[in-house]
């Protein structure tokens, strides 16, 4: 049998990890190449074992050389906090990791996926947000490393692929959450299960009325796969997210509830630029796809809560 060999960037993060996971149980030969600013080894410790998996610690940054059927680009830290340590590095890991990433795509004629953002629509002013929406966003906000840096690489995938025919996929992820984030990571999901299990105040940035759409980890997986088999001619974008939304305060009530935490809640002030609202419209992954999330909010904030209640 000829194993599909497939290089994962940011292999060891939470998406990525699973992601591995998955191409693993298909018999493909895995690379995943990281560099740990923040992947954890334990993401991936089960899989070093495994002589179809390679761990290779390299930054995106640098070009990278290898032979490979199929790139998933997912390099990029994706929280706030994270992104926002060092801003100019987040930028320069999208562009530039973009560039290093088609470079090799088009020098060995593999297939690459872009890992972009519903952050690419900012804070949007048209709801709910389909892949035709340009766009709100605000280029020197403190979330503009990312956004624009993701906006940049949709920018050269595209004209890689116009200009030089590489076969190129972009999907647009919103809000994952699942086993693996970091208990440092920042976003909602996990800060709110880690404050829940350890009894401490659930912190709301606001008032709590922002939306967002929250999509469990094994949804993504599965339309990341699905989009990289679909035919060469569908590039995208294409949104890959739960359309079921919520506000932040009924997910810091849903989450005390399933975690019979004595925590309260306490509001603090929103960050500048935090999106208001967010859902994705999912029709064009359900017509090109035939794609559409599985996992609803109270099953997978459960896998989400006992990975917790083992982890800290
Ligand atoms: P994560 O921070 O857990 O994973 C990112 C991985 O990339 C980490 O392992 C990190 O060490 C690695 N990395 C960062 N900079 C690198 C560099 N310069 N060179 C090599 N490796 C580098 O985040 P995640 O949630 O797993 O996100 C994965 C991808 O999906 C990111 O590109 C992110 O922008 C995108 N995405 C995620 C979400 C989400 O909700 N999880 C939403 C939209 C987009
Ligand atoms: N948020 C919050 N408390 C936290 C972390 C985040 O209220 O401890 C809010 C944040 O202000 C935002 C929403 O939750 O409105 C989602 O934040 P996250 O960082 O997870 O993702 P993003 O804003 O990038 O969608």
């Amino acid at each position: 049998m000829t194993r599909k060999k497939v290089l994962v960037t940011g292999g060891a993060g939470f998406v990525g990890s699973h992601l591995c996971d998955r191409l693993l149980k298909e018999d493909n030969e895995v690379f995943c190449l990281d560099n740990f600013f923040t992947g954890q080894k334990k993401n991936i410790v089960h899989l070093l074992d495994n002589p179809f998996f390679e761990l290779i610690r390299h930054d995106v940054t640098a070009p990278f050389f290898i032979e490979a059927d199929e790139i998933y680009n997912l390099a990029c830290p994706a929280s706030p906090i994270h992104y926002q340590y060092n801003a100019i590095k987040t930028m320069k890991t999208s562009v530039m990791g973009a560039i290093n990433m088609l470079g090799l795509a088009k020098r060995i004629k593999a297939k690459i996926l872009q890992a972009s953002t519903s952050e690419v629509y900012g804070d949007p002013l048209v709801h709910p947000q389909s892949e035709s929406y340009w766009g709100h966003v605000n280029p020197i906000g403190e979330r503009s490393c990312y956004d624009e840096g993701k906006r940049s690489a949709e920018t050269l995938f595209v004209n890689y692929h116009k200009q030089n025919q590489v076969k190129i996929k972009i999907i647009r992820i919103f809000n994952t959450y699942g086993p693996r984030m970091h208990p440092n990571d920042g976003r909602v999901v996990s800060n709110f299960i880690v404050q829940a299990l350890q009894n401490n105040d659930i912190t709301i940035y606001g008032e709590g009325q922002q939306t967002r759409s929250f999509q469990y980890v094994d949804d993504l997986v599965e339309g990341m796969v699905g989009m990289m088999a679909s035919p060469d001619s569908f590039t995208g974008p294409v949104n890959i997210g739960n359309p079921n939304e919520f506000t932040i305060l009924e997910l810091a009530e849903k989450i005390i509830q399933l975690t019979g935490s004595k925590s309260s809640i306490i509001n603090q002030p929103l960050p500048p630029d935090d999106p208001m609202m967010r859902q994705p419209d999912i029709s064009l992954a359900k017509k090109e796809l035939s794609w559409h999330p599985k996992i609803e909010l109270e099953e997978g904030l459960e896998k989400t809560i006992a990975y917790f209640r083992k982890v800290i």
